[in-house]
């Protein structure tokens, strides 16, 4: 069975793909803390949903932990790229902690949206999956007034306080079209529904889901480089099965079954933007190891957006 994995294979990469700005910004924080403040550096939940990232930075001295009271107090403690609630905010600076923030600014704008509802009393219809850390942190802003929506059926029935006076935002890592199905029934069901300023749902993810939809046409597979808990990686896999093509998620080159390969002559290749590009460097090598490759991408504009730095670390 092993055998039929071998043979001569056209390779579509998705462009963009992997890392996004704000990826490598929480990454980047991580490593300025531990050489500004030296090891341990601990840090709230994954800093972004990969396994291999969080490894790493575990071997550089970084101390992954679910919740604030596992931190000694006075030490360093970094706030995931998902972002925090403001309850986790006051138990951390409760506790003492420096703390140094890695949440995506473009997280942040969608809980700064979530507070601006608020403070006029309106229910938030929060679109997005309920059990995501960064819709646990962005409904932390305003419980009693944001409602979690998470697909169609829903948003055609959910009942806001007042019908006058509702509002709704979006995970950053949706996919565009469910999102987009979502907000329709809201807005038709509230015409004075009153909408994100620009999309929530964020430029890197935006960019990967149509760079997925680009290559898929003609692949016989198509691999998602990502881990299981990646939302944005999970919805690149949707997107191409929508399309037509089966996909899988691997969290790297060994988790790829080689049965899959078998009469594969076309594969896309794409990674989450919490996924290193390295993984997929190692990805198509491993391909190469199995046949003649010619390794083919489509060209784009480059993704020049950059965050800076928390001043903590900058
Ligand atoms: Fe920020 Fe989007 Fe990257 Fe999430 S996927 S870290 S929202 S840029």
């Amino acid at each position: 069975a092993w055998a039929d994995a071998t043979g001569a294979r056209d390779v579509r990469l998705a462009n963009p793909r992997s890392f996004c700005a704000g990826v490598e910004r929480a990454i980047d924080v991580v490593d300025r803390a531990l050489a500004k403040f030296g090891g341990p550096v601990y840090v709230r939940r994954q800093i972004v949903h990969n396994t291999h990232v969080v490894r790493d930075l575990e071997d550089r001295g970084a101390v992954f932990v679910e919740e604030v009271d596992e931190v000694p107090p006075g030490s360093v403690l970094v706030f995931a790229a998902h972002g925090v609630s403001p309850a986790v905010r006051a138990e951390a600076e409760a506790r003492g902690l420096r703390v140094v923030d890695a949440t995506c600014p473009l997280v942040t704008k969608v809980h700064t949206e979530v507070r601006r509802h608020s403070s006029r009393e309106a229910t938030v219809f929060l679109i997005g999956h309920a059990d995501h850390e960064e819709v646990e942190g962005t409904l932390g802003e305003a419980p009693a007034d944001v409602v979690v929506v998470e697909d169609v059926a829903a948003a055609a029935r959910v009942v806001p306080r007042d019908a006058g006076n509702v509002a709704y935002a979006m995970q950053t890592t949706l996919a565009v079209d469910e999102a987009t199905a979502i907000a329709d029934v809201l807005r038709e069901r509230f015409p004075a529904i009153a909408a994100p300023k620009s999309d929530d749902i964020c430029y890197a993810t935006t960019n990967r889901q149509r760079a997925v939809r680009e290559i898929a046409e003609g692949c016989d597979l198509l691999l998602v480089v990502g881990s299981t808990n990646s939302s944005n990686s999970l919805r690149l896999v949707e997107v191409a099965q929508r399309e037509g093509v089966p996909a899988r998620l691997v969290d790297s080159a060994a988790d790829v079954d080689l049965r899959l390969l078998a009469g594969v002559r076309r594969i896309g290749v794409t990674a989450g933007a919490s996924a290193p590009p390295t993984l997929v460097d190692e990805l198509v090598d491993c391909l190469g190891g199995l046949g003649p490759l010619t390794v083919a991408e489509p060209a784009t504009d480059p993704e020049v957006l950059r965050f800076t730095l928390p001043k903590e670390v900058s």
